[in-house]
């Protein structure tokens, strides 16, 4: 699993998402800052910030 935390992009923002694969949380990472942040163009630069903050995150369902 993936893991992105929108806060470590914009201070402040609890939100967060994990996916399976990296290109899903990056997807969901643009739609969010979009919808939540007004970012009205997404650059090239955005799509690296965000890949730079994604961490794994382990599943420890069983
Ligand atoms: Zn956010």
């Amino acid at each position: 699993m993936k893991r992105f935390e929108c806060g470590t992009l914009v201070p402040g923002c609890n939100w967060s998402t994990e996916a399976e694969d990296e290109a899903e949380v990056v997807r969901r990472a643009v739609e969010h800052l979009k919808m939540a942040h007004e970012e009205h163009a997404i650059r090239p630069n955005l799509v690296s910030e965000i890949k730079a903050r994604i961490r794994d995150a382990k599943a420890n369902a069983a």
